[in-house]
């Protein structure tokens, strides 16, 4: 299997063809943006980073039984990812308010939820990613009943798992952001679990202290980001091994170059 043309470049990562025609190399870039791409920055060594954080998820989902897109990791940059289309909502699920919860809906900031809550967005940058229901979901097609039943049930699967796995590692899963795919198999649709679970798309609180180990860290300039993405691979025991990527690399790699805010 070669690496082909690219065929599409998001805001931290790029999708090139390969010459198998069933699957994608899905590269991390280092590139940050927040508030729809209003704050940019590159930070070398976040997409080494968030590559084996979001291999590490996604194979541990895998093995409970959660399908997904992640083929294998190719080198510290790049996994092989099954061609899926992206349904384009980003599903949002959140264990604890804040963020933009708590800015919409005046709800104060750390209130656990009984429950865990699961929000619809359009995938549309133009229009900031807008808050949908789920009957805008149904009205403009983009997806229908029996895929958005599945995925409601795979998530609360997903944030069971992550809420576990973190919880034993001192760390509490406050929200994230999930997107799905529809893989076809046999002329048949099956929704999957795609794109990548990382510090990027997930709130992730020191347990004891409340220390933002996540993206926030940059959208909120709560200090340097890979120190804190560091922290979170070594609690999930990633950059023990013998691999190119290593604690030390990665701290190496910290330096941030500030292209604009
Ligand atoms: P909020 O809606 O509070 O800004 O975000 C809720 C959760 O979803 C956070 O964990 C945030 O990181 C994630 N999230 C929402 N939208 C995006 C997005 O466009 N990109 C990324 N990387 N994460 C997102």
């Amino acid at each position: 299997m070669k690496k082909g043309k690219k065929l599409y470049e998001g805001k931290a990562k790029i999708i090139y063809a390969t010459t198998d025609k069933d699957l994608v190399i899905q590269y991390f870039k280092d590139d940050a943006t927040a508030f729809n791409n209003q704050k940019k920055t590159t930070i070398e060594g976040k997409g080494v980073l968030n590559n084996r954080i979001s291999e590490y998820i996604l194979s541990n989902l895998s093995q409970i039984g959660i399908k997904n897109h992640l083929v294998k990791r190719l080198n510290m940059r790049e996994q092989v990812i099954k061609l899926v289309e992206i349904i384009p909502i980003e599903f949002i699920v959140r264990n604890v308010a804040t963020g933009s919860l708590t800015k919409r809906l005046g709800i104060e900031d750390g209130t656990i939820l009984k429950e865990p809550l699961i929000e619809y967005c359009l995938k549309d940058d133009s229009l900031g990613d807008p808050l949908i229901s789920e009957e805008h979901i149904y009205a403009f097609e983009w997806a229908n009943k029996k895929e958005i039943e599945k995925v409601k049930k795979t998530i609360l699967r997903i944030n069971d798992f992550m809420i576990g796995m973190f919880r034993g590692i001192g760390i509490k899963l406050i929200d994230f952001k999930l997107e799905f795919g529809r893989l076809k198999t046999n002329g048949k649709n099956e929704v999957i679990l795609a794109d990548e679970i990382s510090p990027d798309t997930c709130r992730l609180w020191d347990s004891v202290t409340d220390k933002k180990l996540d993206k926030d860290r940059f959208r909120k300039d709560l200090g340097d980001l890979i120190p804190a993405y560091t922290e979170v691979a070594k609690r999930l025991g990633i950059l023990h091994e013998q691999s190119n990527v290593s604690a030390v690399n990665v701290t190496k790699l910290s330096s941030v170059k500030k292209k604009s805010k």
